[in-house]
């Protein structure tokens, strides 16, 4: 049985460890949160006037990287909504964007319909404008996914690592500082020549106390992967909760085998061609 436990789930940022796990099951995991979970992105741009230092096409691509907050229970995709793909409140958020120089224009410029929808980042800054110049602009946002561009990416530095073991057995080891110092984590500490393993989720298996500790004759120190327990990380930009982008990844995964079981039931042997 898969288990889950919870190390860190902070606005942006998660940390689990997955027991009884293997790595394809995890791997599927981090593939579909990286490229899978929807989020609303400006795809759209209108721009009245722009007499800033950036050409429309940057300004539009700058503006389309913005994080924006999203609520996946209200919005769908714009090719399946019922307005039939011309853009309604089910499936389109409008901005709008109107700013005089000088000043930096910054992500909190741009103006939802709804306040609920502002730019998660309130301080990116889009473009500087000197006296005179002038930047309104409008914009559409719509549900999209990072597989098919990167500004729908939710989630980022998504990784796993095998839930590491180190050992120790300080009898056998001779030079305890200089163990401890190898370690670019940090993974050990060393008193009065015996080695302590003070952050064993850090190590990152690079055997280098390993090395170390046989170098200077001593064999007291092993380490080694768990295959079947994981440290899972990732991030998001703050357009979902790092919750909500692991249920909905969930949810897409389990989808997906659904339809592909619907569809498995149906086969049919084929006749034996004689
Ligand atoms: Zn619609």
């Amino acid at each position: 049985m898969v288990n889950v436990k919870v190390k860190e789930l902070q606005p942006r940022r998660c940390r689990l460890v997955i027991d009884e796990a293997t790595p394809y099951f995890v791997n599927s995991l981090r593939r579909v949160l990286l490229s899978e979970v929807p989020k609303m992105a400006i795809d759209d741009v209108i721009v009245y006037d722009n007499n800033s230092g950036l050409f429309d096409e940057i300004v539009a691509h700058r503006v389309g990287l913005l994080p924006v907050t999203t609520d996946l229970n209200l919005f769908k995709f714009r090719k399946e909504c019922v307005c039939e793909g011309k853009g309604c409140q089910n499936c389109t958020i409008r901005f709008t964007l109107s700013k005089e120089g000088p000043g930096v224009v910054y992500s909190r410029d741009l103006q939802p319909d709804n306040p609920a929808y502002a730019i998660a980042d309130p301080a990116i800054p889009i473009v500087e404008l000197l006296k005179g110049q002038r930047l309104i602009l409008e914009a559409e946002a719509i549900l999209g996914v990072g597989r098919d561009h990167a500004k729908w990416q939710v989630c980022s530095g998504v990784g796993y690592k095998y839930y590491p073991i180190v050992k120790v057995n300080n009898g056998q080891v001779q030079n305890a500082d200089a163990v401890s110092k190898s370690c670019p984590v940090d993974v050990f500490e060393a008193h009065k020549g015996e080695l302590q393993v003070v952050r064993e989720e850090a190590c990152i298996l690079c055997n280098a106390c390993v090395e170390k500790d046989r170098e200077t004759g001593g064999k007291g120190v092993t380490i080694k992967g768990d295959e079947t327990k994981f440290l899972f990380k990732f991030e998001t930009d703050g357009s979902l909760k790092p919750d909500v982008a692991l249920l909905k990844a969930v949810e897409i995964m389990k989808n997906r085998l659904n339809e592909f079981e619907e569809k498995a039931l149906k086969l049919k042997v084929m006749e034996a061609e004689v």
